[in-house]
């Protein structure tokens, strides 16, 4: 037997690793799983080379607890280790400098245990001994029994081992009596070991019989060995690899829409299988999340900075042994390979799109309301997939027909030019809302899109500046003025009416305008037409569209804040309101004016100037009831005022 010193420059790493690496101690079931993997898969290597003889016989690694003797036992029937190899690997653990890394890093467990090769002794994290029995597979080699108890202490002696492999068995520390419970490990390798490449045995499968659960006579396998995503795409159909997304996904009911299998290994290596769930709303995001392997070994679902963002709303796996697992997460980021693993994906991604359009335009068409919100964040935040994506992406109308950008350029390019060469596009995000003014789209042969999805605003800005035709493409949603103004074939329409009528107009009409707080209305007078309403309203489409937008994003709430704001417009070519101009009195005020100076120094002039003024008497009800009804057609006559209106117009009647 022999004794010694782990082989560490710093006192003693035991309370370091306690200490620090606290937060995360389950991942020492990760860690000592992948040895008794990598272990396996050496002597699998060597024998399909030939250095090992004869049949391998048992490969399985398998997991059980004892609690009375209060130990949870890992064993692999591996390359195992000689006296020298534990003395090596275990021992001898080059740890220079560790308290400086440690007290830098304290926050990021992975990068400390993967710097310092300390997967063996995260078992330190959860026991208070731990041993090690290892038989090699070198003919010759004795089995040897490595000893520690959780100082840098250890004993190390000679023993007897039938099979060949190793077994690491951890006296679990009474704190953490929680991995001796059969649920806790399941869980664990349930998260960490699914699709690892060598079984993983944990006690028998279980059978509920009359009402009682029986142990069965066969091995409860907890992973599957070959995962979809490690097998050749030949091989698989869409029925494997709706199989494979809910054994990733075992809580998610939906079907995916599609999937696409990575697989490059040049200039990096990397496999998986991304796919494209439906989603239907902000909250279904992130619920399940891409998932990253490091050789079929789980490390993370925090992928945010290994793919472009707007992909993390996709599902699915990588597996790469190319990304640097244990560097800080911002580091990732300005990694080399990182960067060409994302441009990798970006692109695959947009060419199965791409494809998918072009050879099954019905079936991509079917399924556009479900992937829209992806591609257009896609767009929006990675240049290359604009690039691509603008040639795919669609445009429904309010008739559901689908049009690329291109092709609903041209659809309406005739009818829907104005007199200045742009080409308005009309929208709408609500068809009832809108309902009178779609109607007036319709009647001058104008086509409307609908626009209701989340995205839909910042998306179509993104087409003005990029597809614009510098500038003469403009999105403009039906309700935002009179149709005749919004796409203008000629000069405005005028009517005969002074100035001083108009005010007097306007002014009758304010008086009655709704007050309330954050909520504007101007009015103004317009010869819209003669079938128009007599009133309405419109919103202004940049001030709506900054509104809308500002609500997404940080920085805009300055629009965020501003009252909405509507204009009432009082359309003079309506005969009601030339009825009411009719009836309109004036007469002649005088009011004082100031004159600016003529020279400078002298004194402002105030002079006396003439002025009619026009006032309507007698037609309150009138003007109410105009006003409820503009209100009314767009949605926004409500509760008291609405109840209001109800009886002014029976009585009216
Ligand atoms: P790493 O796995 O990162 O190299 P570890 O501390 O986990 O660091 O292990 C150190 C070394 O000990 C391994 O590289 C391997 O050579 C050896 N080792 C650990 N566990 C086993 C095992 N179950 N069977 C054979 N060798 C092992």
């Amino acid at each position: 037997m022999s004794k010694g010193n782990i082989g560490v420059t710093s006192d003693n790493i035991f309370p370091v690793i306690k200490k620090f690496l606290y937060s995360d101690h389950e991942i020492f079931l990760r860690e000592l799983i992948s040895n008794a993997v990598d272990a396996t898969q050496k002597l699998k290597t060597l024998s399909s080379v030939g250095e090992v003889k004869g049949d391998l016989g048992d490969t399985r690694v398998r997991v059980s607890i004892n609690k009375d003797k209060k130990t949870l036992t890992i064993s692999d029937h591996g390359i195992g280790m000689t006296a020298e190899e534990v003395d090596k690997y275990i021992n001898q653990i080059a740890f220079s400098g560790a308290e400086e890394f440690v007290n830098k890093y304290k926050d990021k467990t992975e990068a400390i245990i993967g710097h310092f090769g300390l997967g063996f002794y995260s078992a330190f994290m959860v026991s208070k001994k731990v041993e090690i029995f290892s038989q090699s597979y070198q003919e010759d080699a004795k089995a040897v029994h490595w000893s520690c108890e959780g100082d840098p202490e250890y004993t190390m002696e000679d023993t007897i081992k039938a099979a060949r492999g190793t077994d690491i068995v951890l006296h679990i520390d009474d704190e953490f009596s929680q991995y001796l419970e059969e649920a806790t490990i399941e869980g664990l390798l349930k998260k960490y070991c699914k699709f690892l490449p060598v079984e993983i045995a944990f006690g028998n499968k279980k059978e509920w019989k009359d009402g009682k659960q029986v142990e069965l006579d066969e091995e409860n396998i907890i992973n599957d060995v070959t995962p979809a995503w490690t097998r050749k795409p030949a091989d698989l159909k869409d029925e494997d690899y709706d199989k494979f997304y809910h054994e990733l996904y075992p809580t998610q009911m939906d079907e995916p829409l599609f999937h696409i299998h990575l697989n490059v290994d040049y200039p990096f290596n990397l496999t998986g299988i991304l796919y494209f769930p439906k989603i239907k709303s902000n909250l279904d995001v992130h619920r399940n999340k891409i998932q990253l392997y490091c050789n079929q070994v789980y490390v993370t679902d925090e992928v945010e900075n290994i793919v472009p963002e707007y992909l993390t709303l996709l599902h699915g796996v990588i597996d790469s042994p190319d990304i640097p697992l244990n560097v800080s997460r911002s580091y990732l980021q300005s990694d080399n390979n990182v960067k060409k693993i994302s441009g990798y994906i970006t692109k695959k991604v947009a060419d199965k799109l791409a494809e998918m359009f072009k050879n099954d335009r019905e079936n991509f068409e079917k399924k556009w309301d479900d992937i829209k919100m992806f591609i257009q964040f896609g767009m929006l935040t990675d240049e290359k997939f604009y690039e691509k994506a603008v040639s795919f992406a669609l445009l429904k109308n309010i008739e559901g027909k689908y049009f690329t950008l291109d092709e609903y350029k041209s659809k309406v390019k005739d009818a829907q030019t104005d007199k200045d060469g742009n080409l308005v596009v009309l929208y709408t995000q609500d068809t009832d809302a809108n309902y009178t003014f779609i109607e007036r789209a319709k009647a001058k042969g104008y086509d409307v899109l609908l626009m209701d999805g989340e995205l839909d605003v910042h998306s179509m800005s993104q087409f003005e500046q990029k597809a614009g035709d510098e500038g003469k493409l403009r999105f403009v949603r039906v309700d935002s003025d009179t149709i005749e103004n919004l796409i203008r074939k000629e000069d405005a329409a005028k009517d005969s009416y002074t100035d001083e009528q108009k005010e007097g107009l306007r002014k009758a009409f304010e008086a009655f305008i709704p007050k309330e707080e954050k909520l504007n209305y101007y009015v103004s007078c317009e010869a819209a037409s003669a079938d128009a309403l007599p009133v309405f309203l419109t919103q202004n489409e940049f001030m709506r569209r900054m509104k809308e937008m500002s609500a997404h994003q940080q920085g805009m709430s300055f629009y965020g804040q501003m009252p909405d704001s509507y204009n009432l417009v009082l359309n003079t070519a309506h005969p009601l309101i030339q009825d009411l101009v009719a009836k309109m009195t004036s007469e002649q005020v005088s009011e004082e004016v100031e004159k600016p100076a003529e020279k400078e120094g002298e004194e402002p002039k105030k002079e006396t100037v003439i002025k009619t003024v026009y006032n309507l008497q007698g037609e309150d009800e009138r003007l109410k009831q105009l006003i409820d009804i503009a209100l009314l057609a767009s949605g926004q006559l409500k509760g008291e005022a609405l109840a209001k209106f109800v009886n002014r117009s029976v009585e009216l009647l």
